[in-house]
């Protein structure tokens, strides 16, 4: 697995194990073969309702804590209600753990400038070892960047090559923020692609190891979700080959700003 370095100068797994829609009640035996596979990197939401059963395979695990990087996420309700704290505390608790590596802000509703300084309260307490933002446009991070004492490290948004989200990506480079891509695959929808699929055969990849190759050379963090320990393996085998100038030029020319999760600025939940 390779690494990215966040703006704190820690590393942080290019490829994390996404479980958005994974029940409770299977998320254990996958994490456990997740982990088998070789994924250090899990990618979680209080909203997800899974992390009483993540929780549960970090406790059965062989792996130390400390060689795992697990994120997860408070969710709108708990933000308008300024209950960022005790949300931390529930994901705590049922993760199973003493700190979380990456707490992220799930999407901007609220008061940005209160709601993050509840989150850098974390991080000071050393409940959280890092903070950050998911579905934040410029506008959004513009706010906060200019109200806050301690930057988010990491942007978590819908990314995949018919979205490239090119500009929000370089205003986050310019600022230090890491990018992370969610529905890299466009929950699946990408994964029959007729151009990628051309591009994959030259390499010998799946159109899935090319789209997560395609994401890592422009240093975005992808966050995979499979229950398959077969395509789990796949989508970490991306790490022997080099997609050319030409074949990311052409990838980077797909892009249709087409999204297949709500715009930020137009969320009702
Ligand atoms: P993905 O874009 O990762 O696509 C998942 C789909 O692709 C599944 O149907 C899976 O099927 C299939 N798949 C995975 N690998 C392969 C492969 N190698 N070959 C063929 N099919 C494959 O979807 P998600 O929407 O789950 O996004 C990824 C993660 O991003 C989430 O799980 C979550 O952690 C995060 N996320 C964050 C959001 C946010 O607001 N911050 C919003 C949405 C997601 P199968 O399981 O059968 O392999």
């Amino acid at each position: 697995m390779k690494n990215f370095k966040l703006s704190s100068g820690k590393e942080i797994p290019a490829i994390g194990y996404g479980t958005f829609r994974i029940p409770n009640e299977s998320v254990n035996e996958l994490i456990l073969e997740a982990l088998r596979a070789g994924y250090t990197h899990i990618d979680t939401a209080s909203y997800y309702e899974n992390e009483t059963g993540i929780g549960q395979a970090l406790s059965e695990c062989d792996k130390n804590r400390s060689d795992l990087f697990i994120t997860t996420k408070v969710w709108n309700e708990e933000i308008r209600n300024r209950k960022i704290k005790e949300s931390c505390s529930e994901s705590l608790e049922k993760l199973k753990t003493d700190y979380i590596d990456l707490l992220l802000y799930h999407w901007p509703v609220g008061n940005i400038i209160e709601t993050w300084k509840d989150f850098e309260y974390l991080k000071k307490e050393g409940l959280v070892k890092h903070i950050g933002v998911s579905n934040f446009k410029e506008h959004h991070l513009d706010t906060l960047l200019k109200n806050c004492e301690i930057k988010p490290e990491i942007n978590q948004i819908e990314c995949h090559p018919l979205l490239n989200q090119k500009n929000l990506r370089e205003y986050c480079n310019s600022k230090g923020i890491l990018v992370s891509a969610w529905s890299g695959f466009m929950a699946g929808e990408l994964l029959t692609n007729k151009e990628l699929l051309s591009i994959g055969k030259r390499y010998k990849k799946t159109i899935a190891q090319i789209i997560l190759r395609w994401n890592f050379q422009h240093n975005i963090i992808t966050l995979p979700k499979s229950s398959s320990e077969n395509r789990m393996r796949e989508n970490l085998d991306i790490f022997d080959f080099h997609l050319s100038e030409e074949d990311m030029y052409y990838i980077d020319s797909m892009n249709r700003d087409q999204r297949c999760g709500p715009d930020p600025d137009f969320i009702n939940f």
